[in-house]
């Protein structure tokens, strides 16, 4: 077993990851810039324990990505696209959504129906 093999059976979409893993990313990037902040303009340390809320979130959503779990969807027992199917897939990148307007992840009207399961 290396650090990377995760043999969880996933519970969210890969749509679901990349947006976890995006969110993460945002997230750290605004820690690093609240730490920065806090030491220009030297905030004192009450205000720097701020930094704790989006660097949590963060992690949170880099460990949901890294192990294909997300937390809740495994509290509620159920599997993220679960229940009433999607209806539109993007033809660019395969996100599934219910709003065919415009694909949430790359933005572009490339939305078509997609047959519904079972
Ligand atoms: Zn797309």
């Amino acid at each position: 077993m290396t650090a990377d093999s995760n043999e969880c059976t996933p519970n969210i979409a890969p749509a679901g990851i990349r947006r976890r893993r995006r969110l993460g990313f945002q997230l750290a990037g605004v820690s690093i810039a609240a730490v920065g902040a806090g030491m220009i303009v030297r905030a004192p340390w009450f205000a720097r324990t701020a930094v704790f809320l989006p660097a949590a979130v963060a992690a949170i959503g880099f460990l949901q990505a890294s192990r294909n779990t997300c937390i809740l969807r495994a509290h509620e027992g159920t599997l993220e696209h679960d229940g009433d199917p999607p209806l539109f897939a993007c033809r660019i990148c395969g996100h599934v959504s219910a709003d065919k307007a415009y694909c949430p992840d790359c933005l572009a009207d490339t939305m078509e129906p997609q047959p519904r399961p079972r």
